[in-house]
């Protein structure tokens, strides 16, 4: 009931896009929204909506949730037989496409398909329920997939998903990702909004510091 609220409330604190995390309750064992929802944010928003599919058959909803709204898709390696054909399936459909992997996944899997991706979203946490604590691993991934995007001149974009706040969000833009969702750390603040503004200005100050 207060989607354009909350919407509203970090739209106007200057995020870049709204993350949707969609679960099927057999991936993992949540249930979130469906495609009704997508276009709810749709109708709210210009801002890009990256749509982050924890669901057992994204082949057959990634073009679904494309028709209502979303920009970016990305599909969990661990479900995706057909990666490489999903991955250009996205973009087909006019979407950017991303591919996931969970804690237990290693990076060198993606070797293969980090040349066709748009973005890689490294999981901080297992995936399922918001609130969890941020796994320190996932940003020796993050520092991988960094190195081997600029090795191989790739432009691919990292992005993380999983426990991130104020208190390693410095680490985290150093490690080299260009996509941080927050929420627990935005919504469950006093002051969303403002929570938006001190994350970004401590990534960027942390981002200069590196180069
Ligand atoms: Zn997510």
């Amino acid at each position: 009931m207060r989607l354009g609220e909350d919407v509203r409330q970090v739209e106007a604190a200057g995020i870049q896009m709204l993350h949707v995390d969609i679960m099927d309750g057999h991936f993992v064992p949540n249930f979130t929204m469906g495609p009704p929802i997508t276009e709810s944010l749709r109708r709210l928003t210009n801002v890009k909506l990256d749509h982050h599919l924890m669901i057992e058959d994204p082949d057959t909803y990634a073009p679904i949730f494309i028709a209502a709204g979303a920009d970016c898709v990305s599909v969990h390696y661990e479900v995706c037989r057909n990666l490489d054909r999903t991955i250009h399936m996205i973009q087909d459909h006019g979407a950017k496409a991303g591919v996931v992997i969970n804690p237990a996944t290693v990076t060198g899997l993606l070797e293969d398909v980090l040349d066709i991706v748009d973005y890689v979203l490294v999981m901080s946490v297992n995936p399922g329920y918001g609130g969890q604590k941020f796994l320190p691993n996932s940003l020796k991934k993050v520092r991988q997939l960094a190195r081997i995007r600029s090795e191989r001149g790739l432009d691919f974009a990292i992005e993380i998903d999983g426990g991130v706040g104020m208190e390693n969000i410095a680490e985290v833009a150093k490690a080299g990702v260009d996509w941080v969702v927050a929420g627990s750390s935005v919504f469950r603040a006093k002051d969303p909004a403002q929570a938006v503004r001190d994350m970004h200005r401590t990534a960027q100050e942390a981002f200069s510091v590196k180069v």
